[in-house]
């Protein structure tokens, strides 16, 4: 699986949280989705037959807007001799700013962090973003371990996707009624292969899930019975995995419907945890800023300094932060100027600091997407962090909405 970026994934999710809000006023607005090995040609094709199927809606106007829409495709369709490498998602369509004839046409074209599985042409009052959420979901993976005294399976979550990876037996033998001495012996004996039993599945665990550890985001235990517990609490897997146990499951069954019960009851702790991850990290900083370590920062003009310098281990951006980054040039002596402004303001009229002449803006930036650049040419980690916590909040309204923690105490 190839690595997406930070900034590529806050881009997509920016996508879907303005789109999943639009409503058109009838069933009108459009969602393609092209898989890399569709021939755009063919795309081309079938949208030419949706006008033709179109012609037998009913009211006038959604008629005339899907087929408008439709054509926008089919122009911009003309930009991809063929389909990106991940594929092409496209949606577009007419949407209303307030009363009847305020309706403005809004193209979204992008090519999808993830590959496009399925060619999807889709038709409705809103825009179809399942598949792109879904898409985005298969980058949180989870480990998966269901187990009792008999046997074990290891399995992957990824979105919503489980791969098994592991089947292993132990040969332990049920409880046997003999009685006296040799009952303890036998006893005895079973102990000691559960034990075994609980050591191999440990080395398959480490052996399956090392190798992901720095993407996996958590490891679900389940199983009947008190085994997963004594595996849990002995010494049996690697402490970067164990660290990472996040729930720990009842369930009725092993093997491949085990794994389905302990993901399906995980729902909730599976929701909590990007809320956790954020609340971590805002904890984290917050700590910083108290005890005065000197490892915490805030504000755009500081954190970037900081980012510049490479000192900064992770930024914190909230998901509200609306400002941008205007670019000015002077026209006369092309001297550069930069400043931030909120996310709808008209630039501002600035002079020029060289000879004051009235500067042009020249370029324009979401403040949150620069410094995510910023911070992946310098490997620092980027966490958008939602306004859902209290943390979250504070970040939003106390400190601007930047902040980061430091690797190292700048002076
Ligand atoms: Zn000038």
């Amino acid at each position: 699986m190839s690595e997406v970026s930070s900034k590529e994934m806050y881009e997509v999710k920016k996508t879907l949280k303005e789109l999943e809000n639009k409503k058109g006023r009838g069933t009108e607005l459009v969602s393609v989705y092209i898989p890399p090995e569709k021939q755009i040609s063919d795309v081309r094709k079938q949208m030419v037959d949706e006008i033709g199927q179109s012609s037998n809606i009913k009211s006038k106007q959604t008629r005339k807007n899907v087929q408008s829409a439709i054509e926008v495709i089919i122009q911009r369709l003309k930009l991809f001799p063929k389909a990106p490498e991940k594929g092409l998602v496209m949606f577009v369509g007419m949407i209303p700013k307030g009363g009847p004839g305020t309706e403005k046409m809004e193209t979204y074209v992008f090519q999808p962090p993830e590959t496009v599985q399925t060619y999807i042409y889709h038709c409705d009052s809103q825009f179809y973003i399942e598949p792109l959420r879904q898409i985005i979901e298969y980058k949180e993976v989870y480990g998966v371990v269901v187990l009792d005294r008999k046997e074990s399976t290891i399995a992957v979550l990824r979105g919503k996707r489980i791969d098994i990876l592991k089947h292993l037996t132990s040969g332990v033998p049920g409880k046997h009624k003999a009685g006296g001495q040799s009952q303890r012996r036998f006893d005895r004996v079973i102990e000691l292969a559960a034990h075994e039993f609980l050591k191999r599945i440990g080395r398959h665990v480490d052996e399956a899930f090392l190798p992901l550890k720095d993407e996996l985001k958590g490891v679900l235990i389940g199983g009947p019975g008190h085994t997963k517990n004594d595996f849990v609490e002995g010494d049996y897997i690697h402490y970067e995995i164990h660290d990472k146990i996040i729930n720990i499951v009842d369930t009725s069954y092993t093997g491949d419907f085990g794994v389905r019960e302990v993901i399906d009851e995980s729902a909730d702790t599976l929701d909590e945890m990007d809320i956790m991850q954020e609340k971590k990290l805002m904890r984290k900083f917050l700590t910083g800023l108290i005890s005065e370590s000197g490892l915490s920062t805030y504000g755009e003009k500081e954190v970037r300094q900081n980012l510049q310098m490479g000192a900064v281990e992770t930024l914190l951006i909230s998901e509200n932060l609306k400002t941008k980054r205007q670019t000015y040039t002077c026209p006369a002596c092309n001297t550069i100027d930069i400043i931030t402004t909120r996310q709808h303001q008209e630039a501002p009229e600035q002079r020029c600091p060289k000879c004051n002449e009235i500067m042009k803006v020249t370029g324009t930036q979401e403040t949150a997407e620069e410094l995510i650049e910023l911070a992946e040419e310098v490997n620092s980690s980027v966490e958008v962090i939602s306004i859902e916590t209290e943390e979250g909040t504070q970040l939003d309204k106390a400190f601007g909405g930047i902040a980061g923690i430091l690797r190292y105490k700048v002076k």
